[in-house]
């Protein structure tokens, strides 16, 4: 979700903006999209470690990782751990 300010969170619920990721007057969509903060918190929420996911996450009764099909899961874990098995750039 962007704010009118710029600023970018993980959720459609974040109204108190817990979960900012960044903001757009300083970075692009895709740096942020693609950044070190939201891989980690994906691997989080597929995972199911939300307390690991953001601090919204930590206590939200709509804690969404179950819904996204298990081999769409583990198809993404293995892309996730790949890329994090290559070295920085
Ligand atoms: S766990 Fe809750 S707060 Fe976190 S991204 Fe999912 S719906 Fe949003």
């Amino acid at each position: 979700m962007v704010q009118v300010d710029g600023r970018v969170t993980t959720c459609c619920l974040d109204e108190h903006l817990e979960n900012v990721i960044g903001n757009l007057t300083e970075q692009p969509l895709a740096a942020l999209w693609g950044g070190e903060t939201m891989q980690r918190w994906r691997l989080a929420q597929v995972e199911g470690r939300f307390e690991d996911s953001g601090p919204l996450c930590t206590r939200c009764n709509w804690q969404s990782a179950g819904a996204y099909p298990e081999p769409k899961v583990a198809e993404w874990l293995q892309a996730a751990r790949a890329r994090s098995a290559k070295p920085a750039r």
